[in-house]
């Protein structure tokens, strides 16, 4: 089989500035794809302007800047993809892949997750009325092999499950767009958080719908508060302090469980990260949340000041 180059991306929704847990995953990602001599990308993915702070954008492109995470090639942003979205789910309702949907939640849960129109089964939404596109799923159990969490098995429950792809309210949804990109971008591999994992076997599903082969994925565990949660803007995760690159570089290598020495908080961005890529070692990365946290729980998190 052809030799893929390896290809990887870090993929903000921008919802907020950076913060701890997504520098910890813009790291990975960036490591992975450096040790293993390939390309490291940068994709915004801007698809819902109401959850979307207009300077958010900015700030991560900012953030990454400032720790050294410089992107091989231009930044993709989704919200100028439309067109190729659009054409993703003309492909996918051509081959009723996809329908037409305006079941409403509430609907749907009154009826057990089923389509009581029918509109899944060749009696899709009229086209006069605000409708969702959903992906027609197939019943299945999925199998991969995450780079860190080895065997992974899923189980794909046909309509009950099937995801929008386009919502009602014109946007796009993550689930397609994600897909439409790591595939035109020739993404090989991804490195996110753990909290994706559960979107993956859908995800499988869209890349075999459009043609193509699914990238190799590595699930890292995300990043948790003193209560258990992840850091994110809804559980208030301060932003990272761009004054700060190397301690938060240093902080994150320890999230990833390798083993910085002290000595590094006095060095430059650019030797943490190339200290980071010379002993990279996958393998040390903890499994769940709260080993990512046992490691080194002071540096994690700075006060929230
Ligand atoms: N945009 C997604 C997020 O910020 C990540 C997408 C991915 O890595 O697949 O949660």
């Amino acid at each position: 089989m052809e030799q893929l180059r390896y290809r990887g991306r870090f993929a903000p929704s921008p919802t907020g500035p950076l913060h701890f847990g997504s520098l910890v995953t813009a790291l990975a990602s960036w490591l992975e794809a450096r040790t293993a001599g390939g390309d490291w990308l940068v994709r915004i993915e801007d698809l819902d302007p109401l959850r979307e702070p207009p300077e958010a954008t900015g700030q991560i492109l900012h953030s990454l800047d400032c720790h050294g995470l410089f992107p091989d090639e231009p930044v993709r942003f989704q919200s100028r993809r439309h067109d190729a979205y659009q054409a993703a789910i003309g492909q996918l309702l051509a081959r009723r892949q996809a329908y037409r949907c305006r079941c409403s939640r509430k609907l749907l849960q009154k009826h057990g997750g089923y389509h009581p129109d029918h509109c899944r089964d060749g009696h899709p939404a009229p086209e006069d009325t605000p409708y969702a596109i959903r992906f027609a799923l197939t019943d299945e159990l999925s199998h991969w092999q995450d780079l860190l969490l080895g065997d992974q098995q899923q189980k794909v429950a046909a309509e009950l499950d099937d995801p929008v792809l386009l919502r009602k309210e014109g946007f796009y949804a993550y689930q397609l767009a994600v897909v439409v990109d790591d595939i035109d971008q020739n993404i090989s591999h991804v490195v996110r958080g753990s909290d994706l994992l559960d979107m993956t076997a859908q995800q499988q599903q869209i890349f075999r719908a459009l043609g193509a082969q699914s990238p190799q994925w590595l699930h890292i565990p995300v990043i948790v508060n003193d209560q258990g949660q992840k850091l994110s803007k809804q559980t208030h995760a301060p932003a990272l302090d761009d004054q700060q690159p190397t301690a938060n570089l240093v902080n994150a290598l320890a999230a990833l469980g390798q083993q910085p020495p002290s000595a590094l908080l006095n060095a430059t961005v650019d030797n943490v990260l190339a200290w980071g890529r010379e002993n990279w070692r996958r393998h040390a990365i903890p499994l769940t949340s709260r080993q990512a946290r046992g490691i080194n729980p002071d540096t994690h998190l700075r006060p929230d000041h």
